[in-house]
Parts: C-alpha cells; structure tokens; sequence
C-alpha cells in the first residue's frame, strides 16, 4: 500500500527496549486508570485536575524538561479544564511531532454491568479491563513509552521535536478547545500531528483512520395543542403530541432503515469490509435483527449518514394516564459522511420534518450540536510514513479505514494548522467497547502501537 520508503534502520533496537520497558509502561498506565477523572460538570472535577497532574509527572518521568499545566478561558469567563503540554524542541532542520491524546474519560455508567471494577486495571488473559485503559489514557502512555524508548535507543540522535498536548475535556465534547489552539497557537504548531484516539482495524491488525464521519444533534419539539386534555372527552379528532412526534420520527428512515432525509450525501465505497458475523458479534445486535441500511457494512458504518433517536421528552409511563399530551421533544443526532457540511445537513433536516409534518403541529426545530467530518489525503508523505511504520512494528500491512464516530476537534487542527499533516492512530479494537461497560485494551496492539510510533519519529530523527 505504501509507496514512498523510510529509513527504519532502528527499527529492531526500538522493539527491544519497547519490549524491556513495557511492565513498567503498564505500570504507569494502572496508575492513570486509577483516576477517575471524568469531565462533566455534575462529577468531582477535582479528579481531573488529579489526572493532570499525574500526566505532568509522568511526561517529566519520560524525559521532558519543560512541562506545562495549561487552560484556556472560552465563552463567558469559563474556564476550560487542565491541559498537560511538554515539549522537546527540533534540532535545526528538523520536523516537530505534536502527540495528543486526552486525560479525561467517559463515566463509568451503571457498576451493576461491569465485571471488574471500573478504575481499578485488571488483566484478564491479553486484555487489560477498566475505563480509559484504551479510550484514551492507553494513547498517553504510548506517546510516553516512544519517547522514552527513543531518548534510550537514539540519545543525542533523537532530532525531531515533540510536543505532547494531552486535552482533559474531550469526552465533555471539548469546549475549550478552539480557545485553547487560539491561546497556544505557536507553542503547539506542528508539521505532523499524530491523534492517538482511534482504532486498529481488529485484535492484531493495524490501522490508519483516514476518513471520520461528522455529527449534528437538534431537538425536535412539537406542540398539538395549548394544553393536555382527558383523551375520553377529545381523543379521535386530536392527536397527542408524542404520536405525532413518533410518526414524524418514523419518516426519518426508509423501510430498510436508510437515512431517507434528502440532500445527505453519500462518501465513496471503503476499500476494506467489515465482516457480517464479526459486525453481529461485536455489536451485540440480536439475531432476529436484520441489519439496516445498503451497501458494504463499511460504506454505511463510515461513508453513510447515520441517524439515531437519542432521548425523548415525554410522559413515562408510571405516571401516564388518560391524558392526551399536548407537547412532546427528542433529541437525535445524526452523523454525516466525510465530505457532508454540517450547517446544510441541519437545514435538510429541518426541511425534511416541515414537508413531513402532515398534522400541522406548531414544529419546533433547534439546533443543538454540529461537528464536520474529516478525510485525510493517503498520498500525503505523513500519512505513508504512518501507514509504512504500523506495517513495520506489526509485521503485517496496515489497512486505511474509516470510522463510525467523529472527532470533531480534528476539523479545528486542520483550521489552525492547514500545513500540517494529521495522522489519526489508535489502540482501540473491534471489541474495546470504549464509553460502555468492560472497556478494555487489547495488550500485543498496546506494544506495537508504542513501536511503531516510536519508529515514525525515529525515521524523521
Ligand atoms: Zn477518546
């Protein structure tokens, strides 16, 4: 697949002291696991200002001088939350590296359907189970462990410069972020940006992300009538809010559950598939279920827009009654095929729900999030360097994917940095289940994901 060549000539003696440092790495990634540092404003923030501080000195540990806890002020006087940055400048000539990762992680949800505790890494066979063992405090530790490995292996020889940018708010959708690349904005330019938050194609197979789907969210509120009325006395000639919402909904799919909102494009057919058995398997989809959607399971997983109903506002049916609701909401979000503008896929959506409104109920649609897809250029120098040193430290070629999920930070480097190349790696695997329940890391991906990196800087060294 790759067609330019790299000097990979450390490659060995890389893989050896990966191999030699790797406990005490798994060590270092127990230790950040033990955090719970989660983002959302109604948990104990104090944990992430804990967890920064562990990056910091952890990230002094690898071998950085210069490490910094940084935030960023945004809208009206909030204040982003800790980001840790250190950095190795450039020998004269050379390329500089930005490393990111983020500290913060998803909560930990119902403990009744966890198997292990969820901040306590546990090693179960080749996997190590515990929230943010992968997603993402496993992508910190393999931007640590390289460039450890790489001050060992090359000493004086380790050329390029790196800046490691660990975010602490990514799971809380990153609201600083944009101020944050503002306010830092030279301290963190970069010719390659290496995004370790994704995923490998499947347990012992590396990947490239190249492709990610956008994302926009709107509430959808519909009003019958001024106020709710007993349905013996004016059900028949006036329908509830929540059925003529549900029909309104229903219109959002065609009947193979496509997208049927006009107007959302399509990306081009992915080069690889996704297996039917594996996708039942790893999804958890019951056997009954028929799969939704046309085309590869890879074209509509990251080349097709994807709708969902993600919470709804109406009676619950403990406390319903014979009552004929006169107002209903719901939220949905639906994720856009690279190439697809976010602010016109709400206005096609809107457009869609107007012409479906058939009842004539007062519509009310409000935007509520939007996120811009991305596609990378695989010609590009940075992105054969990734996929040539995946192919290396796994022994095995790398596969160009796309994903499902969306990281809508990616579309603000690409604004704030349009040089540089941003290559988007990952330790997460089919069976993750990163932000569920059993989150988990797949260890030999762990390991190489750390080789690899490390010989990518080392080619540029
Ligand atoms: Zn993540």
């Amino acid at each position: 697949m790759t067609s330019l060549s790299f000097n990979f000539s450390s490659a060995d003696r890389l893989t050896q002291q990966v191999e030699e440092q790797f406990d005490a790495e798994l060590a270092r990634l127990r230790d950040l696991v033990a955090i719970p540092s989660v983002a959302w404003e109604s948990f104990d923030l104090s944990q992430v200002e804990r967890s920064a501080l562990k990056v910091q000195e952890l990230a002094l540990e690898a071998g950085f001088e210069q490490v910094e806890i940084l935030r960023a002020s945004y809208g009206q006087g909030k204040e982003g939350m800790p980001a840790v940055v250190a950095q190795k400048p450039a020998a004269e000539g050379y390329p500089t590296f930005l490393l990111y990762a983020h500290h913060d992680v998803q909560p930990a949800g119902d403990p009744a359907l966890w198997e292990t505790e969820p901040f306590e890494a546990t090693r179960v066979g080749d996997r190590l189970f515990g929230r943010g063992t992968a997603d993402d405090k496993a992508g910190i530790m393999v931007h640590l462990a390289a460039v450890r490995a790489l001050w060992q292996v090359l000493g004086e020889d380790f050329k390029v410069g790196v800046t490691l940018f660990i975010e602490g708010e990514e799971e809380a959708g990153s609201p600083s972020f944009e101020a944050f690349l503002e306010t830092y904005r030279q301290k963190l330019a970069a010719d390659y940006i290496v995004v370790a938050d994704s995923a490998n194609w499947k347990e012992g197979v590396p990947a490239l992300t190249t492709g990610l789907r956008g994302v926009i969210s709107a509430d959808i509120s519909v009003r019958v009538a001024s106020h709710a009325v007993h349905s013996g006395m004016f059900g028949g000639p006036l329908l509830d809010a929540p059925t003529v919402l549900v029909q309104l909904l229903a219109s959002l799919h065609d009947s193979q559950g496509s997208v049927a909102v006009e107007g959302l494009i399509h990306a081009p057919e992915p080069e690889v598939e996704y297996n039917t058995e594996d996708f039942r398997r790893d999804s958890g989809i019951l056997p009954s279920m028929k799969l939704a959607g046309r085309g590869s399971l890879t074209s509509r997983l990251w080349a097709q827009p994807a709708l969902s109903l993600i919470g709804m506002d109406i009676t619950p049916v403990d406390s319903s009654s014979n009552t004929i609701a006169a107002s209903a909401r719901a939220r949905i979000s639906l994720r856009l095929a690279p190439g697809q503008d976010p602010a016109q896929a709400h206005l096609f959506l809107e457009k869609h729900l107007e012409a479906q409104n058939i009842h004539g109920a007062q519509l009310t649609y409000q935007a509520i999030d939007s996120g811009q897809p991305y596609q990378a250029e695989l010609e590009g120098e940075g992105a054969q360097l990734a996929l040539a040193a995946l192919e290396e430290a796994w022994g095995l070629e790398a596969v160009a994917t796309g994903m499902g999920g969306s990281i809508p930070f990616i579309a603000s480097f690409k604004e704030a940095y349009p040089q540089a190349q941003i290559l988007i790696t990952g330790v997460e695997d089919p069976d993750t289940r990163a932000h569920s329940a059993n989150e988990s890391l797949y260890l030999p991906d762990f390991k190489k994901a750390i080789v690899a990196e490390a010989i990518m800087l080392a080619a540029k060294s």
